[in-house]
């Protein structure tokens, strides 16, 4: 760990652009709900945050009463990831959950089946990320204080399938994550098979800040 963050400043006081039009989630379809994702992630490491006037003028607004989520991610607990902010999203626009190591568990799953079939998201992004801490321990085997060795038993199919090499395995649990929220969630499945949503894994670089959709 102790990796330092460098190659991106995002610089919010000088760089914030001025209201960007907020897309209405009613009309996003999947692709252009991912395309969100992935153009907030381009604002983001290039410096040209939009989010931050938003965030403020909306809890002006007291919009507290719903929320209208376009999209999901499941992120790893790493405070290197800030999920809201690497997609240059502001307050009620993505559902957000996470656990070290970004796997799919009953609850998890309950969490974006809510945000999918409740809130209305067009898609679910499963993020894995550089230097993951959670992975890395799984390759390694470490003993562990405490109940942290929970977390191997999840990742440990990625690092059968990929091996000791760091990122291959990261890849691959993303992957791996996705596939089985694919198959063990009948509503995500059958949203999938109505065009309705899309389920894909992607891979953060913390060094440039960068988000990649792995194939
Ligand atoms: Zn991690």
């Amino acid at each position: 760990m102790g990796v330092i963050l460098t190659g991106f400043v995002p610089s919010v006081s000088t760089k914030l652009a001025t209201n960007r039009a907020v897309p209405a989630q009613s009309k996003l379809s999947p692709d252009a709900a991912l395309r969100e994702l992935m153009d907030g992630n381009r604002r983001f490491t290039s410096g040209h945050l939009t989010t931050y006037e938003e965030d403020l003028a909306i809890l002006k607004q007291k919009t507290s009463e719903k929320q209208e989520p376009f999209a999901a991610v499941l992120s790893c607990a790493d405070s290197r990831v800030p999920v809201e902010l690497v997609f240059d999203q502001s307050i009620g626009h993505v559902f957000v959950t996470r656990v070290a190591g970004n796997f799919v568990t009953p609850e998890i799953i309950a969490s974006l089946e809510y945000g999918a079939a409740v809130l209305g998201t067009k898609v679910i992004l499963i993020m894995g990320h550089a230097a993951c801490g959670a992975v890395k321990a799984t390759i390694q085997g470490k003993q562990v204080p405490g109940q942290i060795s929970a977390l191997y038993l999840h990742i440990q199919p990625a690092v059968d399938q990929a091996g000791p090499d760091l990122e291959a395995a990261i890849k691959a649990n993303a992957k791996i994550q996705a596939a089985l929220l694919r198959q063990a969630s009948t509503v995500v499945s059958s949203l999938i098979k109505e065009n309705k949503l899309k389920a894909v894994s992607a891979y953060y670089d913390i060094a440039s800040g960068s988000a990649t959709i792995l194939g």
